[in-house]
């Protein structure tokens, strides 16, 4: 509440970690979809307790083009998220807060999505499309991803843009921080939350941690 008693908006909002599905989350072995193949990357249940303790909504973007390239459809990729929450749930308790992912492709085969669209990252509708479902503070949201044209939605939008470059992945496009798994957020957060504060975040209180 404020001094004048009404609501304040501003206090329902809660930071956002968008990550990157494959490569962030699991094991990238190209186009999975099948159950079989996913594999939670070693640090990725640390990393999310960590930012779950830290209030932060767990929000997943992830370029699907495997569907607009026929080789999976958007049932198949349903389901393996279904599984993806599952294990979540199963090891920590709690599930990701959103999943949201472009199924499309310039060159793709399926014809109504083998098009140019606005989801597809660097794009930006993926983070819109969760800023309409939930109130975000975007101030202290950051996203982590380890391909470039994940590092260049972030700064696109105005985020900090970590990068995961243990993988198969070098870091060309600049990143405000190199990990080699989500669980090393933790032992750099005072640094995000420097930068998060010079870019114009205000510095947390302890009260303000659900
Ligand atoms: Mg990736
Ligand atoms: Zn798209």
């Amino acid at each position: 509440m404020t001094e004048n008693g009404f609501m304040d908006l501003e206090e329902n909002k809660r930071p956002a970690a968008f990550l990157d599905r494959d490569g962030v989350l699991i094991q990238d072995l190209g186009y999975v979809y099948r159950t079989d193949d996913l594999h939670i990357l070693p640090g990725v249940v640390e990393g999310l307790r960590f930012l779950h303790d830290k209030g932060y909504l767990l929000i997943v973007i992830s370029n699907q083009s495997g569907v607009a390239r026929g080789l999976f459809t958007s049932e198949d990729v349903d389901l393996f998220h279904r599984e993806l929450q599952h294990q979540i749930l199963a090891s920590l308790g709690f599930g990701l807060d959103g999943i949201y992912y472009c199924p499309h492709h310039p060159e793709g085969r399926v014809p109504h999505l083998a098009i140019e669209c606005n989801c597809r990252k660097p794009g930006l509708g993926l983070l819109e499309d969760a800023g309409r479902d939930f109130s975000i503070d975007w101030s202290r949201s950051f996203l982590v991803g380890d391909k470039d044209s994940d590092v260049t939605c972030a700064h696109k939008a105005s985020l900090i843009g970590i990068q995961v470059t243990s993988g198969q992945y070098e870091a060309h496009c600049s990143p405000d921080f190199e990990i080699s798994s989500l669980a090393d957020l933790q032992n750099i957060w005072s640094e995000i939350e420097r930068k998060m504060i010079a870019f114009g975040a205000e510095p947390l209180t302890s009260s303000d941690v659900p």
